[in-house]
């Protein structure tokens, strides 16, 4: 087939085989209003007081805490700054509080520190407004609210009974919408009815990236793209950091690769599995049917194990739709995007002549425990990674905490301290077992349905 980038129909990518890789740019949307250019690189210096492996939400927002106490800051990335999943997100944002039901929550930590972790996902979410906020940081941040759908009644009745619980252990408002009247919220019939949470938000990840980038670089930081880091080598005054751009000497290190994560810290790699996530963005669609598939301009997912998650862009008639890898394809193809184009159009048939303009992945970081961590290993490198797949808020707040960690501040101190930060059994096959699993918990929600 010969297909431009124009005019590759959402119809036709879901029946897509063998379509052109100019069929679709496979670069993250995002990235048209925020280019990841070589111009937001500085030159490598030989020292500085922290070096932070990782150049996404969590290192640049533990740079700027740093800069703000008077510390130099080198941020250290391997490929363009912002290349990992902080410029390739949904740009969704919750406290996090949707990875586990709160019962079962209860059950895993006892019910105190069940509140506690919930609480402080709740404050996440209004410290990443805050940042904003006082930073000035133009990136369309909005507490649009969460419309979640439900795919089988079951899980309507479940999410109520999930809502009730959020609302009585950690004080989150919330509302059910029943099926009769889901059009209020959604132009579609695919849902048994949904769930809001209405202080939810959303942001655009390039711009809110971009703006944290400019606020790092004017406070005195420095940020070096193509460094590679090897090694961290312990010295009697700190470490020596060996990257492809050379040698940095630095008291402190932070570590901020999260999916990303490689072999530098062998105690980290083998605690985090990378795990892939797609996204597609469609062209421009009419203003009436846009409004009537997603009247309240929310942000918008389902109930199933393995979910998709969607959103209209911010300043654009377009709908960006998210879910997981494409498998058994070649990456590097828009067929790899094939599935999320069939998910789109069973919520939303009116989609299936809208061009789909772009398709790209990214790496979210999973835990054996599902929660994220910060601390420092034995060697006195400090971490702050493993989000799960919901890291735009989790990623920023956990940067400033465990830069005021490294401070000594009392502050730093979270709910999350004391968790033991479980390694994986047989990290390698762990790593590879991902699609099996996926594929399990597909087949589960299917005869769920
Ligand atoms: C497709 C996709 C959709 C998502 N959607 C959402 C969403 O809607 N809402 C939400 O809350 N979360 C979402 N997430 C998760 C969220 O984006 C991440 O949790 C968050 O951005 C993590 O930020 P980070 O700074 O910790 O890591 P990243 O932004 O991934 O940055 C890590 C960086 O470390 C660099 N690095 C790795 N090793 C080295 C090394 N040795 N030397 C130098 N640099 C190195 C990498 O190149 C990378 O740039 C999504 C993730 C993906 C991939």
């Amino acid at each position: 087939m010969n297909v431009r980038c124009d005019e590759l129909r959402a119809t036709d990518l879901a029946r897509g085989h063998s379509l052109p890789s100019e069929a679709m740019t496979l670069q993250p949307y995002w990235w048209m209003a925020a280019p990841r250019d070589t111009e937001i690189s500085d030159a490598l210096p030989a020292q500085t007081d922290v070096a932070i492996v990782g150049s996404g939400f969590t290192g640049l927002s533990a740079a700027l805490t740093l800069l703000k106490r008077g510390r130099s800051v080198v941020v250290l990335e391997r490929d363009v700054p912002g290349f990992g999943a902080s410029t390739r997100n949904g740009g969704q944002i919750g406290s996090g509080n949707q990875k586990f039901r709160v019962k079962k929550l209860i059950e895993l930590r006892g019910r105190r520190k069940a509140e506690e972790l919930l609480r402080e996902g709740t404050r996440m979410l209004d410290y990443i407004e805050h940042l904003i906020s006082s930073e000035n940081i133009e990136c369309y941040f909005q507490r649009c609210g969460r419309f979640r759908g439900a795919m089988h009644p079951s899980h309507f009745e479940a999410m109520a009974r999930d809502m009730e619980d959020l609302k009585s252990v950690a004080g989150v408002e919330s509302f059910m919408v029943p099926k009769s009247e889901q059009h209020s919220e959604i132009g579609s019939d695919a849902f048994f009815g949904g769930s809001v949470l209405p202080n939810d938000a959303s942001l655009h990840p390039g711009l809110y990236h971009q703006g944290l980038i400019d606020k790092v670089r004017s406070a005195g930081g420095v940020i070096v793209g193509h460094a590679e880091v090897f090694s961290i080598d312990e010295t009697p005054e700190g470490f020596t950091v060996k990257t492809a751009k050379g040698d940095l000497r630095c008291r402190e290190t932070i570590i901020a690769t999260n999916g990303y994560t490689g072999g530098v810290v062998p105690e980290l790699q083998r605690r985090i599995v990378p795990i892939g996530s797609a996204l597609i963005a469609t062209d421009e669609i009419p203003e009436t049917l846009l409004a009537k598939l997603l009247p309240k301009n929310r942000v918008y997912g389902n109930t199933n194990r393995v979910f998709y998650y969607y959103r209209r862009a911010p300043s654009e008639r377009r709908i960006i739709w998210g879910g997981r890898v494409g498998r058994l394809v070649d990456r590097a193809s828009p067929s790899a995007f094939r599935h999320l184009a069939r998910d789109m159009l069973h919520v939303f048939p009116e989609l299936s002549d809208v061009k789909v303009t772009h398709g790209w992945d990214g790496l979210i970081g999973y835990t054996f425990d599902e929660v994220p961590h910060l601390g420092r290993t034995r060697q006195g490198i400090h971490y702050a990674l493993g989000y799960c797949g919901t890291g735009v808020s989790r990623a920023t707040y956990f940067g400033n905490k465990i830069a005021l960690r490294l401070l000594g501040d009392p502050d730093g101190r979270t709910a999350f301290d004391d968790l033991t930060f479980p390694s994986f059994p047989l990290h390698p096959i762990a790593k590879h077992a991902v699609p099996v699993v996926e594929t399990w918990y597909r087949v589960r929600d299917a005869m769920q349905k």
